[in-house]
C-alpha cells in the first residue's frame, strides 16, 4: 500500500473529528500531500468516519485522478490540491463544518484576531471567502484567495478549511478557529436581555432541591 502512515493518520484524525465534533456525518474532509511524488492521500467520499480504514483512505494525484484506493476520493479534492499546487509550506489540508465557525460563515463574517490561540494560523482575521458550489474549482479558488498567506479560512455558509505544515497542526488550526469562533460569538451576545428568577423563585426552588436531594436538613 503506498503511502501507508499518511493513510493511517488520515483514518485516526478523521475519526477525531467526528468524536470531538468538528464535523457532522460524513461532512468534511483531510488530505496529506506527499511532494516527492506529486500525490496526495485523502479521505474518500461518503464514507462513515468511524469505519474508515487506512485502505479506505484514496490516493490521487494533484489532478484527481486515482492513484490507489477502491473509494472514490472526498468531493473536495480540488480545495486540497490547490494549496499543494500553489504554496511549498503546506503539506496537510483540513476541513471541517463545526458549528460557531460554520455559523460566523452563514454570516459571511470574518473572524477577528480575538483569542491567542487562533494565531496559530495567522494573525490578521481569519477571512470568510465567497460563496461557490461545494466540489467545484470555485470554491477552491475562493478558499485559497481568502487564506491568503495565512493558514486558516472560513468557506462561505459551509465551513473551514485549514492548510499546515504537517495533519496534527492543521487540525490543531481547525480546532483553534473553532473555539475562538464560539468564544467571538459568545462575546457578542446580549446578557442583558436574560431575566435572572427573583428571590421568591430561587427560594421556591431552593426548597424543592433541599427536600429531595438533602431530606429537609438544610
Ligand atoms: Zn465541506
Amino acid at each position: 500500500m503506498i503511502l501507508q502512515a499518511q493513510r493511517e493518520e488520515i483514518a485516526i484524525f478523521g475519526k477525531k473529528m467526528l468524536t470531538e465534533n468538528l464535523v457532522k456525518g460524513t461532512g468534511g474532509n483531510i488530505s496529506i500531500c506527499s511532494r516527492e511524488d506529486g500525490l496526495m492521500a485523502i479521505s474518500p467520499s461518503g464514507k462513515d468516519y468511524l469505519t474508515i480504514t487506512a485502505e479506505d483512505v484514496v490516493v490521487t494525484d494533484l489532478d484527481g485522478n486515482i492513484v490507489e484506493g477502491n473509494l472514490k476520493p472526498s468531493s473536495e479534492h480540488k480545495m486540497h490540491a490547490i494549496f499543494y499546487k500553489k504554496r511549498d509550506d503546506v503539506h496537510s489540508v483540513v476541513h471541517t463544518h463545526s458549528t460557531h465557525a460554520a455559523t460566523l460563515s452563514c454570516m459571511r463574517m470574518d473572524l477577528p484576531p480575538i483569542y491567542y490561540l487562533q494565531i496559530i494560523a495567522g494573525m490578521e482575521p481569519i477571512r470568510c471567502s465567497k460563496y461557490a458550489l461545494t466540489g467545484s474549482q470555485q470554491l477552491a479558488e475562493y478558499a485559497y484567495e481568502a487564506m491568503g498567506n495565512q493558514n486558516g479560512a472560513l468557506l462561505a455558509n459551509h465551513g473551514v478549511i485549514t492548510a499546515g505544515v504537517n495533519l496534527k497542526i492543521a487540525y490543531y488550526m481547525a480546532e483553534q478557529i473553532e473555539f475562538a469562533s464560539e468564544l467571538y460569538l459568545k462575546a457578542g451576545a446580549d446578557i442583558s436581555r436574560v431575566t435572572p428568577l427573583n428571590e421568591a423563585e430561587a427560594q421556591e426552588m431552593y426548597d424543592v432541591f433541599t427536600k429531595v436531594f438533602y431530606g429537609g436538613i438544610h
